[in-house]
């Protein structure tokens, strides 16, 4: 797919801003001659249009979902590639912004593998299970405390929204399992007190992040990869693709029709003017070494005396570095008062203690902050459905990783980016005047999940009905799309 001959259109909006100092591309629909293509933008209803403000993962799956019912699409990504922060960096090493697993269990795992974007995936390898490491009481240990483990067979269901998991788990099992469970499950969290938030909210993130067979896979190559792959889907669905173009205001945007914002909630608050466009996220210092190889050296070191976790990702997937060479990614959750410097000192201990040598063995290095970048985390009395809603009246819809949808992580920018554009595609269809015939005819070519929700048949497991396994407590009592109750959301 040769985007590089195209150019952005021009836009003279002083909201409505080109980057063209950066490697400027615009990515049209595989559809043709161009001229055909503008032809048909020319002559379709303004009613039959979408637009999409961001081209992470929330932003590329309200596209696909919203061109693949024929409307269409065109989507504005303010920096000059697509993937926001699923992007991977250019080689030789191909490092996400901090470690990044795509959990299987998930229903976007089926909405991606319908449409064959899933790609290589890395599982890791059984061998490396011997080199899982747990640092606890100062020490390295092959084992984790067994209540640990009991404790991630319980449904999250079972576990309070109201009450915080320490206070949960500790009257289970002990504080000392409790502290150890709840360090474990920061993988999936990115907080520095972990324990501190809803025993729900953890309790699902800690049975997943603990399943067995491991849940967690690996684009091959990078996140970057499985972005591209979306794009190039959305691409050819005749989605026009817009890159180096940061959206101001709405009142800038050519297009009418129903928005989606799929940026993150700190931009969407700037853009929509809209203060309460807040949720809680997470504070974590990520540290990312190439080092040479060594025999011997750890699979994954999780810290259970305090949140932290470093995972040698070359291990599941060699291409990530040039021969030789090791990618180990870490993220160590930091407090308010802490700087990025006293996570990445927790890091270095980690790799004292199991990296002999590492320092003389590296060859790159890289430190960073990530502050409300890792997704939503829920506190005791809260639950997704708490954050801020998709629906934002007039037409405006919000997609992203820190809004009204369930999942862990990214699974929520996929289940609200779907959500979103479900929400626009019905707006659309109730304000197209209907002509006699037509109504049947165009549902017959709708795909399961553009159905509107009282359309839906259950199919399991899919993106609208995540089975027992992928569901939290307040999921149970999803009715919609991705589990959404769309009227709340
Ligand atoms: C360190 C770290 C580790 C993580 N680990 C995992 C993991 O293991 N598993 C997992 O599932 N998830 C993980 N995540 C979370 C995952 O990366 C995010 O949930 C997901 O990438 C968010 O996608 P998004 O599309 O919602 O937002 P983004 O990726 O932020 O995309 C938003 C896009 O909007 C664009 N934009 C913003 N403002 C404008 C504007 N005004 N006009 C036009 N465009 C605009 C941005 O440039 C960006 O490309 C991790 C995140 C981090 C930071």
């Amino acid at each position: 797919m040769d985007r590089s001959n195209h150019s952005n259109s021009t836009n003279s909006s002083s909201n409505l801003s080109h980057h063209n100092d950066r490697d400027d591309r615009s990515h049209r629909g595989n559809h043709g001659d161009p001229s055909d293509r503008r032809n048909r933008r020319g002559r379709s209803d303004r009613t039959t249009r979408i637009t999409v403000i961001g081209g992470g993962l929330a932003g590329l799956t309200a596209a696909i979902t919203a061109a693949e019912s024929g409307v269409t699409v065109t989507l504005y990504e303010a920096h000059h590639t697509l993937g926001g922060r699923a992007r991977t960096a250019e080689g030789p090493y191909l490092t996400n912004e901090g470690p990044h697993a795509l959990y299987s269990r998930g229903p976007h795992w089926a909405w991606l593998r319908r449409r064959g974007l899933l790609g290589s995936m890395a599982s890791p390898p059984a061998r490396e299970a011997a080199r899982f490491r747990f640092h606890r009481g100062g020490a390295l240990r092959r084992t984790p405390p067994l209540g640990v483990f009991r404790l991630a067979r319980r449904p999250a269901q079972q576990a309070p929204v109201d009450t915080d998991f320490m206070t949960w788990v500790s009257a289970l099992a002990g504080p000392d399992t409790a502290r150890a469970a709840a360090h474990f499950a920061a993988v999936a969290l990115f907080h520095d007190d972990p324990g501190s938030l809803s025993a729900a909210f953890v309790q699902e993130r800690l049975r997943r992040a603990a399943a067995l067979p491991p849940e967690a896979r690996y684009p091959v190559g990078g996140w970057g990869q499985l972005t591209d792959r979306m794009a190039g889907h959305a691409w050819n669905l005749g989605v026009r693709i817009e890159t180096a173009v940061r959206i101001d205001s709405l009142d800038a945007l050519p297009e009418h029709g129903p928005v989606i914002v799929a940026t993150s909630l700190f931009a969407a608050r700037r853009l929509l003017r809209d203060d309460g466009l807040r949720w809680t996220g997470g504070r974590t210092a990520l540290l990312d070494l190439a080092v040479r190889a060594r025999a011997g050296d750890p699979f994954i070191v999780s810290d259970l005396d305090a949140p932290g976790w470093l995972e040698r990702f070359t291990a599941q997937d060699p291409s990530l570095a040039p021969g030789g060479h090791e990618l180990l990614q870490g993220q160590f959750p930091v407090g308010p008062g802490q700087s990025a410097a006293d996570g990445v000192a927790r890091a270095e201990r980690l790799l004292d203690l199991g990296f002999p040598g590492w320092r003389g063995r590296t060859v790159w290095r890289r430190e960073s902050l990530a502050t409300g970048r890792t997704g939503a985390v829920d506190r005791p009395g809260t639950t997704w459905r708490d954050r801020p809603r998709i629906d934002r009246g007039d037409g405006v819809y919000l997609a992203g990783d820190e809004v009204a949808a369930p999942g862990v992580l990214s699974e929520v920018s996929f289940n609200s980016g779907i959500a979103a554009a479900s929400l626009a595609l019905q707006r659309l269809e109730q304000r197209r005047p209907e002509r006699p015939g037509q109504e049947q005819r165009g549902r017959e070519r709708q795909r399961p999940e553009q159905r509107r929700p009282e359309q839906q048949k259950p199919e399991r497991p899919g993106p609208e009905q995540p089975g027992p396994e992928q569901q939290g407590p307040e999921e149970q009592k999803g009715v919609g799309p991705a589990g959404l109750d769309l009227k709340h959301a």
